[in-house]
């Protein structure tokens, strides 16, 4: 995914870039989706059980907070 449409729609939905936990605005904004992978409750991995939430990974250079965003609600994505 296009790093430049990300930070676009992060600024139209007004997102505040600066970082939760250490104050810094200067993030790394993947180029990939990822997704969490799902386990049940004996932490055991269920694939194949549905889709996933695809994620756009944000990681502070400071601290190394993780933040996500769903492409979906961002307008980057569809929906299947
Ligand atoms: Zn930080």
């Amino acid at each position: 995914m296009e790093v430049s449409k990300v930070v676009a729609a992060l600024n139209t939905k007004g997102i505040r870039s600066i970082c939760p936990f250490c104050g810094t605005n200067d993030w790394n904004v993947s180029e990939h989706l990822c997704a969490a992978v799902r386990i049940d409750e004996k932490g055991n991995t269920l694939l194949g059980t549905g889709p996933l939430i695809p994620m756009i990974q944000l990681v502070c250079k400071h601290c190394g907070y993780v933040a996500h965003f769903n492409p979906i609600l961002l307008g980057l994505m569809q929906s299947n």
